[in-house]
């Protein structure tokens, strides 16, 4: 496969790191964004100590203008964007009828308006080139629920109708917009979890483990190359076997 420009919101995170390192062992340009300089210059000078070039833009994904602000800066930088892994998320777990509109509205714009903010960006170049890689990150809990997650799970079901309907809209353009969603990952937002919480939790996964951050990569990947041009719309459960069904 060509080498192709990709961006993954998110990159500096447990999961957006292995997506990182997987796209650029894939052959492709690879940029993530920071909202913290220091510690996005930290991790990036962490990726090229293990041999890894990835490509920094300042943006705050929940903001329409820091978003598209962000895409032109790695296009300025790499080129355009050929691939794009809507992957920045937050949790802000409370019961519903506890919840603040603040932690709805901040799960709600990170998680899912971003989507809006960073696709709607590069969606048009795409488009002209007639060639686009999409691939949302959500979740378990949109496809099932959860308690204490009112607003991440509405957000997360919310990428799946975004998805959809962008795969049909796109897909005589040879642009692919699917969705992974991930059961419980090893990750700090995961490990930061109450630990008999998440022992509860893995009790209910088949697998009888927590998954890797190096199996979501996996399962997002496999919707880049050329060869994965006739599936879009799609959504991939990568979860252990928690939730089988759609
Ligand atoms: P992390 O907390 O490790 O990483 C999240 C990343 O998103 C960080 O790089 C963070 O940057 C970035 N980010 C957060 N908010 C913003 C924002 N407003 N603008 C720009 N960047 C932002 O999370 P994970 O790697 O665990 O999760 C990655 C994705 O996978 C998320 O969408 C999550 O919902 C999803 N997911 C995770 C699961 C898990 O078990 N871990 C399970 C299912 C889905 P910063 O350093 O600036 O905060």
């Amino acid at each position: 496969m060509s080498q192709r420009i990709a961006l993954v919101t998110g990159g500096t995170g447990g999961i957006g790191t292995a997506i990182v390192k997987r796209l650029s062992k894939m052959g492709h340009k690879v940029a993530t964004n920071y909202r913290d300089e220091a510690r996005g210059r930290a991790w990036q000078e962490k990726m090229k100590a293990e041999g890894y070039e990835v490509t920094l833009a300042a943006g705050d994904v929940s903001c329409p203008d820091q978003g598209a602000a962000m895409v032109r800066d790695v296009e300025k930088q790499l080129g355009p964007v050929d691939i794009l892994i809507n992957n920045a998320g937050i949790t802000r777990d409370a019961t519903f009828h506890r919840m603040t509109p603040q932690q709805w509205d901040e799960v709600i714009c990170t998680n899912l308006n971003s989507c809006f903010n960073v696709t709607r960006a590069v969606i048009e170049g795409m488009r002209e080139r007639k060639w686009g890689r999409i691939v949302q990150i959500s979740s378990i809990n949109g496809q099932k629920g959860q308690y204490g997650q009112a607003n991440y799970a509405a957000a997360k079901a919310g990428m799946h109708g975004f998805t959809i309907s962008l795969a049909q809209e796109n897909a005589r353009m040879g642009i692919t917009v699917n969705t992974v969603s991930p059961g419980y990952i090893g990750t700090e937002m995961v490990m930061a979890v109450p630990e008999e919480i998440r022992e509860k939790i893995i009790a209910q996964i088949p697998t009888g483990r927590l998954g890797t951050p190096d199996e979501i990569a996996y399962a997002v990947s496999f919707f880049v190359p050329e060869e994965a041009g006739w599936i879009t719309g799609a959504n991939l459960s990568a979860n252990g076997g928690q939730y089988m069904g759609w």
